[in-house]
């Protein structure tokens, strides 16, 4: 197929873009590099410098494209709450545009990268689809818009469309073939790396209260791989004629804080400094996905997000 990467220079676009060349399929990337870096591109794919807002040069590289993997968004959920316009413009506006785009250009199919947020603070810990839609930042709220936005496109255009709830991306290309490291992140395994690099003095924990077993919270850490390999699945899908998803993407277990800290300690060989800090605002006990819908309906299973090779894998490009 013939696929515009929409964000393909970004962290999970990069590894999108290697999985889908992999597989033989003719990637364009189309990014403004204003987070994605030039180092991501793979290979020797296509690449426009072009920004989603630019809709006369979004128009000119989905010309004869098939299909749509959209990673661009703003994505700190903190700025979104600061800054909601900014969050309008580039991820709804934006993303009105790429679909507007595919109307105009006849191209078929779209794979979305959202996220868990969608659902907010949801009272289960183990997050199937059918939870409750109830974002609590603008960010989780611009991913469910655009999903709302694509359910009509799809009754209206017939544009059928794959939405990935992301938990916890992690991890880095375990070849080596992807160098950009992601810039400035507030994950904590990037933040573990910089108390590990010297660059920080310790790692601050946020809550070590919560009713989890070691008082700490609990997410669904995913390796960026096993993301990538999930839009190939889709995309291939969608192609064969599934009908439009919203699907999560996880592993389907837990990992503490305190777990995701032994890890990285017993990986890189010596203890990492922490300190107990007051709870962040926002942030659930745990948080894990179902994916069962992802391993069915797509055939999908992770398959490198064993925690102390994600961190393995982080450790490598720091
Ligand atoms: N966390 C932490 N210290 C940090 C950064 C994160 O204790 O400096 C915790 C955070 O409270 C959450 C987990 O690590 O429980 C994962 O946070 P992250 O920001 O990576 O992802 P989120 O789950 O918020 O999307």
């Amino acid at each position: 197929m013939k696929i515009l990467v929409v964000g393909g220079a970004g962290y999970i676009g990069s590894h999108v873009v290697k999985a889908l060349m992999l597989k033989g399929h003719d990637v364009t990337v189309y990014d403004n590099l204003s987070t994605g870096q030039e180092i991501n591109l793979f290979k020797q794919n296509c690449f426009v410098n072009g920004d989603i807002l630019d809709y006369p040069a979004l128009l000119s590289a989905m010309r004869g494209q098939d299909a749509v993997v959209h990673l661009a968004a703003k994505k700190a959920v903190g700025e979104s709450m600061e800054n909601p316009m900014l969050y309008s413009v580039n991820n709804i506006s934006g993303s009105l545009n790429i679909l507007n785009a595919m109307v105009e250009c006849g191209t078929k199919y779209i794979v979305f990268s959202s996220s868990a947020a969608v659902y907010g603070m949801p009272d289960k810990s183990v997050i199937d689809e059918n939870v409750p839609l109830n974002p609590i930042n603008y960010y989780g709220f611009t991913k469910l818009e655009i999903e709302k936005f694509m359910g009509w496109y799809d009754r209206l255009k017939g544009i059928k469309f794959v939405a990935l709830r992301y938990f916890n991306a992690v991890g880095y290309d375990a070849d080596g073939d992807i160098r950009g490291k992601e810039l400035n992140s507030q994950n904590l395994l990037p933040i573990i790396m910089e108390v590990v690099s010297g660059k920080r003095d310790k790692l601050k924990i946020f809550g070590n209260d919560y009713s989890t077993p070691d008082g700490t919270c609990i997410r669904d850490y995913i390796h960026v791989s096993d993301l990538a390999s999930a839009h190939v699945l889709a995309l291939e899908k969608l192609a064969q004629g599934m009908e439009s998803q919203s699907l999560n993407l996880g592993t389907e277990k837990g990992t503490s804080v305190l777990e995701m800290v032994a890890a990285c300690s017993s990986v890189v060989g010596h203890e990492i400094p922490v300190e107990f800090a007051p709870r962040r605002a926002g942030d659930p006990a745990v948080l894990v996905a179902s994916a069962n819908k992802a391993r069915k309906l797509l055939g999908w299973s992770p398959k490198y997000s064993d925690i102390k090779d994600i961190v393995r894998t982080v450790y490598a490009i720091n």
